[in-house]
């Protein structure tokens, strides 16, 4: 099913750069050779602290020996980091339903379990349950959903999602762990559980429940924790939510209902009580970010530092499904990883002279939630202040013509509004987040630059709504999106990719060479992390 390039992509390109002699830099074959790599079933899928995630980092390393790049951590080309690992002993631990005198078992398989991404230490505790909608406050919109509710000593459940006034960057800011638990932590909440959105959910609930007791990790320094007081966080399965609504006068049918669109949700106490018995088992973990540079000419402007980032690990081994254990991670972030590799190669080979230096990232524990970006962007192997832009990769998916392009931050900073300007260059066509409740926009690597002040854009192949090609994507994520067949053996349109590398190419070229470093659009939430 694999595409060569052909004439026609060639073509495109020419035509697309309205008659000058464009730079075809890729062809996506030497892009696959390192996908290849990096998702052999001999990596095991590359998860954080392991092995494999060993082996694909000294490929890097060695790829990027070969380019000529100037080791850039704080080790050569590594920079470590010291993680926790935290797992459930769920044959120790509990949850139990519990009105009017009577108790009903949770299954952690079927119906909700104890998430250690978001709590770290063992809790016992009986803690009345209260529907907060969505769970969110958001000042900017003048939307509290606390506000007159009372959350005294008691366990939030709320609806994942947000509802339609507030824009989609800033409802992905405010369902961040750190932001709602400041919010639900001043409201004088305990705990918290989260219903799936059985609109936006990218994952069956079998697939996620069959691997909710792979270890969360979390950084190991306390200075990163963002939920201290969190006793209990629970992930509940929608299926199985009625439960929860029983006895309150609401049913989660009409919750759904409404969140579906994204219409305003009731806020009510719920006739519950949650049981909890939670026994968390925590041990030390170490990994690594590679980083390497390349410097730039100008004699002043090569103190800047323009990155671009993907991540190297992936989720390793899981639960079997089709036979198959290893969680290769083709797309997911080979495909990333595999083009700073390419980028560093091709920029070896065609020398252009760039102005401000290039920082060529690959984090690790990107599957942990973001860690790997988290701790480099709070602790960078250059100064802070001289980094002035991250150019994120993060699974952008060449399955199909690249026709449309979509890019996260498009309307945030001067760099959004130049990679669409670049995208309409090569003929395709730029788009916004169309799908909010996704959150993609705090899903990546390139989030942690942004809180750190750093104008920033992710960008994937997209497609046009009601497109043959949307189905292609939805079957995608529900299919192969963190699961084994996410794989070599898939079909990928290599065309697509080289063109995908050429916008980002163009991009990351223009940046570094630009007069003046991206800024943030006065009206952009996030210029409020902005230090330049
Ligand atoms: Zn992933």
């Amino acid at each position: 099913m694999r595409i060569a390039i052909t004439a026609v992509v060639l073509f495109t390109l020419a035509v697309g750069t309205s008659g000058q002699q464009a730079a075809t830099h890729f062809d996506g074959k030497t892009w696959w050779e390192h996908v290849k790599f990096l998702a052999d079933d001999s990596l095991e899928g590359r998860d954080t602290g392991s092995e494999g995630i060993k082996k694909a980092q000294a490929y890097a390393v060695e790829q990027f020996k070969k380019a000529g790049l100037t080791p850039a951590g704080t080790e050569g080309f590594y920079q470590p980091v010291a993680f926790m690992q935290y797992q459930v002993d769920e044959a120790k631990s509990s949850l139990t339903l519990m009105a009017n005198g009577k108790s009903e078992a949770i299954s952690f398989a079927d119906d909700g379990f104890i998430s250690t991404r978001l709590t770290h230490k063992s809790a016992e505790l009986t803690a009345p349950l209260v529907f907060v909608g969505y769970g969110l406050r958001v000042p900017e919109r003048n939307l509290d959903e606390f506000a007159g509710v009372d959350l005294k000593g008691k366990i939030a459940v709320y609806l994942a999602g947000s509802p339609e006034e507030v824009p989609s960057s800033l409802a992905a800011h405010y369902q961040t762990i750190g932001e709602r638990w400041k919010a639900l932590q001043a409201a004088g909440a305990v705990g918290l559980i989260t219903i799936y959105n059985p609109a936006s959910m990218d994952i069956p609930w079998a697939r996620i429940s069959v691997n909710r007791n792979h270890p969360a990790v979390d950084l190991a320094d306390a200075e990163f924790h963002e939920a201290e007081g969190l006793q209990i966080a629970v992930a509940f399965n929608p299926a199985s939510a009625e439960k929860l609504f029983a006895g309150s006068g609401h049913t989660f049918a009409e919750i759904a209902a409404l969140g579906k669109d994204r219409k305003p949700l009731p806020h009510f106490a719920l006739a519950s009580s949650l049981k909890a018995n939670s026994v968390i088992v925590g041990t030390p973990l170490k990994c690594q970010n590679v980083v390497a540079k390349l410097e730039g000419s100008d004699p002043a402007l090569k103190n800047e530092f323009v990155v671009l980032s993907a991540h190297v690990d992936h989720v390793g081994i899981g639960a079997p499904i089709g036979g198959d254990k290893i969680y290769n991670g083709a797309m997911d972030d080979g495909s990333g990883a595999a083009l700073v590799l390419d980028f560093a190669a091709e920029m070896k080979a065609h020398p252009e002279k760039l102005k401000r230096s290039v920082l060529f990232l690959l984090v690790t524990a990107e599957e942990k939630g973001l860690l790997g970006s988290k701790y480099f962007a709070a602790h960078p192997t250059v100064a802070a202040k001289a980094i002035v832009a991250d150019i994120n990769v993060d699974m952008f998916l060449p399955i199909a013509p690249l026709k449309v392009l979509r890019i996260q931050g498009i309307a945030d900073s001067s760099l959004g509004e130049h990679a669409a300007e670049v995208a309409r260059s090569f003929g395709v066509k730029p788009v916004a987040d169309p799908e909010p409740l996704r959150n993609l926009f705090i899903r990546s690597d390139q989030y942690y630059f942004i809180r750190h002040g750093v104008p920033s854009v992710i960008m994937d192949v997209f497609f046009e709504p009601g497109s043959p090609e949307q189905k292609l994507f939805k079957d995608w994520l529900t299919n192969r999106y963190h699961a084994p067949s996410d794989d070599v053996n898939q079909p990928v349109d290599l065309n697509s990719a080289a063109l995908y590398e050429e916008i980002t190419h163009k991009l990351l070229v223009d940046t570094a060479n630009g007069g003046s470093a991206p800024k943030w659009n006065a009206d952009s939430f996030f210029k409020r992390y902005a230090t330049n």
